[in-house]
């Protein structure tokens, strides 16, 4: 093994070299720097990075803990302390966070090293990462096509070898649906299961941080670090965390999973379809029972999300008037020209499309006909899951409908966009738990763009959802398949 290998491996990988002493804390940092260096002009996964604070870091780290010495990649809505947070937008231009988010602070405990700050769609409102204000990053399996979003910077970073793994939030689809896009591995906590104080509040009833990784357990790992209780978050559950590693490696004799119809809908792409097809025999094969469930108010999803997120965000957004911190315009003529002014510029176009909306539906004649109407569907979603969980174990389902697509193909016309999170805002919505395995391929133009398998768990049930996609990932190897940008570095 040389430094340039260190890169590829995946954090349990990692910290077994570490614990053996056999590379220390800093020469991971080093290997690091040196791939970031390499590839990062391509891929342009990171908007900021100090690598000279992760070798200090590094130096004094304690490989002897969970994640002793791992460098773990944050993406840019999540609070470091002493780094910018800029959750990709100009408005919080030049601002930097004072404290640590509960997540950063527990990382650090198990002894990781957050490190760099990963690009995203602005404020975390959109699927491919495009709606950034700083820059483009790009699929490492197509430098044409979008990573996903909006945690496309963390997903493309941990896909291109240039992070072990990393951290993102997920409100409607967003820790899921760029895993699936980049070939890794992507969860979503049970809403309440990972803090989210020092975490910019997106859609603040569905955003949940989780884990971006090479492989399951790695996934499991971070997940025993972030989870838990916090007495600084509101909405954070007093329910003991269980070790997700504990499970790992126990097979599918029994299990139940559920096929719901409405997510074999018409408009997928042929090729997900085929390889989730393939996926579910596969699972039936490991010994799963395949179960047919029905979710009847599926087809309600996209428009319950779109107006509970919009309402959300348009409250939630109102903070970021550039009084306090961030970006403010110059020379305001009276208090109205400066709000005016500095959001107008601070913004980019989705995020007002959303403030637009999400104050439309809001205000007081269309709130019944819109909010409150949404909150009563919402409900709905959530009893036709609670439902289903009563006959199965965990749902099985693409992630999302289409593999990676490029640039602008779906910039002109928001509705495209919203579509991609059809199979993965329900369980936001119902507060569930998912999480996002590679289970394939498919090919464009001679290309092969990942796909992603999606499990959803009932509520707390994590430990289950990650036992399962272990079980597939372990017979399977999808995972171990490496986009050309790292095969054509390694080999350099
Ligand atoms: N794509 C969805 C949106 O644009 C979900 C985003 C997310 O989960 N943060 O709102």
């Amino acid at each position: 093994m040389t430094a340039k290998d260190l890169p590829a491996m995946s954090i349990a990988e990692l910290q077994s070299l570490l614990r053996r002493r056999e590379v220390s804390p800093r020469e991971v940092i080093d290997a690091l720097r040196a791939r970031i260096q390499d590839v990062d002009g391509e891929i342009d996964a990171y908007l900021s990075h100090d690598f000279e604070a992760a070798a200090k870091e590094a130096e004094k780290a304690n490989v002897d803990l969970p994640l002793g010495g791992v460098p773990i990649a944050i993406k840019d809505i999540i609070s470091v302390a002493g780094e910018p947070c800029t959750c990709a937008s100009k408005i919080l231009h030049g601002y930097r966070a004072p404290y640590d988010a509960t997540v950063i602070r527990k990382l650090r405990a198990a002894g990781a090293i957050p490190f760099g700050k990963t690009n995203m769609d602005e404020f975390a409102m959109g699927s491919s990462t495009e709606n950034s204000a700083m820059k483009l990053t790009r699929n490492p399996w197509d430098l044409s096509r979008v990573p996903g979003g909006s945690s496309g910077g963390s997903a493309a970073a941990v896909a291109a070898d240039e992070a072990f793994g990393g951290l993102g939030t997920d409100t409607g689809g967003s820790i899921r649906q760029p895993a699936a896009l980049s070939g890794i591995v992507g969860l979503k906590p049970t809403y309440g299961r990972v803090s989210r104080f020092g975490v910019v509040a997106f859609a603040s009833s569905l955003d949940q941080v989780g884990p971006l990784t090479k492989t399951v357990r790695d996934s499991a790992l971070i997940m025993n670090a972030i989870a838990g209780h916090d007495l600084q978050e509101t909405t954070s559950l007093n329910e003991p965390v269980p070790d997700y590693s504990a499970g790992l490696g126990r097979d599918l004799r029994g299990v139940r999973l559920g096929l719901a119809k409405e997510y074999m809908i018409e408009g997928a792409d042929p090729q997900v379809k085929a390889a989730i097809d393939a996926a579910v025999k596969h699972l039936n094969s490991l010994g799963a029972d395949i179960v047919d469930v029905s979710l009847p108010h599926t087809d309600y999803a996209t428009a319950v999300y779109y107006i509970l997120a919009t309402a959300e965000a348009s409250a939630n957004l109102a903070r970021f008037d550039g009084v306090r911190y961030g970006h403010r315009a110059e020379n305001p003529k009276d208090l109205l020209d400066h709000y005016g002014r500095t959001r107008g510029e601070g913004f980019g176009p989705e995020v007002k499309r959303r403030i637009i909306l999400g104050t439309y539906v809001l205000s007081s004649g269309y709130y019944d006909a819109y909010y409150l109407r949404a909150q009563k569907v919402r409900e709905l979603i959530r009893q036709d899951f609670a439902k289903a969980f009563e006959k199965v174990d965990a749902l099985v389902s693409p992630t999302s409908p289409m593999p990676a697509f490029k640039f602008g193909e779906r910039t002109t016309e928001p509705l495209h966009m919203y579509l991609a999170d059809i199979f993965t805002s329900p369980a936001n919505l119902a507060g569930i738990c998912g999480i996002s395995v590679p289970c394939g391929f498919a090919d464009a133009d001679g290309r092969r763009l990942p796909i992603g398998l999606q499990l959803l768990g009932k509520a707390l049930d994590e430990a289950r959802i990650l036992q399962i996609a272990h079980a597939y990932e372990k017979s399977t190897d999808w995972h171990k398949a490496r986009p050309p940008i790292a095969a054509a570095i390694h080999k350099a």
